[in-house]
């Protein structure tokens, strides 16, 4: 992908995550010991789920000293409902740590975190990225999914593919915390495991996998409509087309790529065989003045 693209790809993912992004505690903070602890309890538990838990966490225990200094029991005590207990021992190991050999800060360097009792590369990064604001890439589940897709069209073969091609999708210069959260927030809300919404999703220009998921979506919804009444010399017509393009762009706000909207309005839109048919047609409503056309993407003028 060119740096151009990149630099679009950014801007896009940036503005969807201002409006849509989710408002999470662990997100008003740059508290390096607040963030730790959210990572933790993110490891292995839903984000509903931790948001209650982890602000009765830190009302009990607001800082490293404080957790360091309580009983193993406690800690345990207060992670109740959360699951995998280990954590709350590591985190209790690692806060002693930290006191002991760091003067109670959170250490900076991948390395040393990840030597810390419960810290892995993810959260280590994560860690690195959300509270010091380094510029590392963070790659989880959501990461990872979504970025395959944008760049390869399927899910990596392996985790040190992710990890390398995150990196190349990390913006220049500041936001790199902005960018993987809205990432997340993208995987957990739009492209998701079974059912990426595409139609919705800011990277669909961008995305490798997008015409697949779109032309799937969209037999999908064919297959489970009622049939409709359409008379048949209308059905199939120009004119008949003409009004599907304009209907589906009259239903989205940014432009969309020539193939991809032949495959929208058209069941069996064949790139082959369709191509020339479909310029056509987008041309004569161009000239008409109902639509734009600009470097192979068109939307309403
Ligand atoms: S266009 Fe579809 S597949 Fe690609 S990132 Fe967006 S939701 Fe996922």
């Amino acid at each position: 992908m060119s740096t151009q693209n990149y630099t679009y790809l950014h801007k896009k993912l940036l503005s969807w995550y201002k409006t849509h992004g989710r408002q999470l505690p662990w997100r008003e903070t740059d508290d390096p010991y607040k963030i730790l602890v959210s990572e933790i309890m993110l490891q292995q538990t839903q984000v509903s789920r931790v948001i209650d838990k982890y602000n009765s966490f830190i009302h009990r225990f607001p800082d490293i000293y404080s957790l360091a200094k309580a009983s193993t029991g406690k800690i345990i005590r207060e992670w109740s409902g959360m699951g995998y207990n280990k954590r709350a021992v590591n985190l209790h190991k690692t806060a002693k740590i930290i006191v002991q050999n760091h003067n109670g800060e959170i250490p900076k360097l991948l390395e040393t975190l990840v030597s810390l009792p419960g810290i892995g590369r993810y959260t280590a990064s994560a860690i690195v990225n959300f509270a010091f604001r380094l510029r590392v890439p963070v790659v989880d589940i959501n990461i990872k999914r979504v970025i395959g897709r944008v760049d390869q069209g399927s899910l990596f073969d392996t985790d040190k593919l992710a990890w390398e091609t995150a990196l190349k999708y990390l913006p220049e210069k500041t936001k790199t915390a902005d960018w993987h959260q809205a990432l997340m927030d993208l995987g957990a809300m739009v492209c998701t495991a079974k059912k990426p919404r595409c139609e919705s999703c800011p990277l669909v220009l961008n995305c490798s996998a997008s015409i697949k998921f779109i032309s799937s979506n969209h037999l999908n919804k064919i297959n489970t409509k009622s049939p409709q009444k359409t008379n048949p010399a209308f059905a199939g017509s120009n004119r008949y087309y003409r009004g599907k393009v304009i209907e589906e762009l009259r239903g989205r706000i940014n432009s969309i790529k020539i193939d991809q909207l032949g495959i929208l309005i058209k069941q069996d839109y064949s790139p082959n065989t369709d191509k020339i048919w479909l310029e056509n047609l987008i041309n004569r409503l161009v000239k008409d003045g109902l639509i734009e056309k600009k470097k192979g993407v068109v939307s309403l003028p």
